[in-house]
């Protein structure tokens, strides 16, 4: 029980690496309240979940839900002890067809909206409260079209490095976990039908050394042990999680 008594809000936790995420962190004796826009995807969560968890509808750019989120927590659980800032959205942003409402969307939702989740939890935590930023192999890997989603992992790099030092004084820790492709519902968009699948996973695939898709368990393994106090020495890290992915698809 690495996490026992630990109180932790997870965003986008009503799916994909946040469901899972809060599957382990709960398994692990942690409580969490989960947000996420969609209600019916966040009332099946909770009831996977069970009584250690508590879903809010919140919508991650809407800094009133956020604090209502963290609310939430502290006053059903008593504390915040780890935020796993990890709601994210997609998003082809092509040089030659993107507008700046959509650019701006995905950063707005990525990048900005994560640094005032943590913002907004800061009051409540306390020294040895650990922060979990969720970026991607997008932000070093130059895959033609994600512009805006590459720059806002890219920004959740660097955020993160300037966090950790800016909270290492007050005892609290900020690393971030780097996932590779990972089997989530983000690809439905991407891919609709079975074969549509498949043929997305092999061209994928022939970029992972390790050959295969992560599951959304592999990140969120990670981020126990970033949230745990195994990891007391570590601030300002990242931890890749992609099977060695060595290059765009
Ligand atoms: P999912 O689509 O399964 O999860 C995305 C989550 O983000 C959902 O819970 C969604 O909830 C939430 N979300 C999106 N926009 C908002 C918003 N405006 N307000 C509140 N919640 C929001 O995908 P993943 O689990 O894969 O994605 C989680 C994170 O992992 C993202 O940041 C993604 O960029 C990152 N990632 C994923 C990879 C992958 O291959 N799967 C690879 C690298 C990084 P709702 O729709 O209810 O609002």
């Amino acid at each position: 029980m690495r996490l026992q008594n630990k109180i932790a809000l997870i965003t986008g936790g009503n799916s994909g690496i946040g469901l899972a995420t809060a599957e382990r962190f709960i398994e692990e004796g942690a409580k969490v309240v989960i947000t996420g826009r969609n209600q019916e995807t966040l009332d099946a969560a909770a009831a996977k979940l069970g009584p250690n968890a508590v879903a809010v509808r919140a919508d991650i750019t809407d800094d009133a839900a956020i604090k209502k989120a963290i609310t939430t927590a502290v006053d059903h659980f008593g504390g915040l002890d780890i935020v796993f800032a990890n709601a994210g959205i997609p998003g082809a942003t092509p040089l030659g067809g993107t507008d700046r409402a959509g650019f701006e969307h995905i950063l707005n939702t990525n990048l900005t909206s994560a640094f005032f989740t943590v913002q907004a939890a800061l009051p409540h935590l306390k020294s040895g409260a650990s922060v979990i930023l969720n970026g991607s192999v997008h932000q070093v890997l130059g895959i033609p079209g994600a512009s805006a989603y590459a720059a806002s992992k890219g920004g959740i790099g660097a955020m993160n490095r300037v966090l950790a030092s800016e909270l290492a004084p007050r005892g609290i820790r900020v690393n971030s976990v780097v996932p590779g492709a990972t089997r989530t519902p983000i690809w439905s968009t991407r891919a609709s039908t079975p074969e549509a699948v498949t043929q997305l996973e092999a061209g994928f695939a022939r970029a992972i050394p390790l050959g295969q898709w992560s599951e959304a368990v592999d990140i969120a393994n990670a981020i126990v042990f970033l949230a745990s106090d195994e990891a007391k020495s570590i601030t300002a890290t990242e931890i890749v999680v992609d099977g060695g992915t060595i290059g765009a698809p």
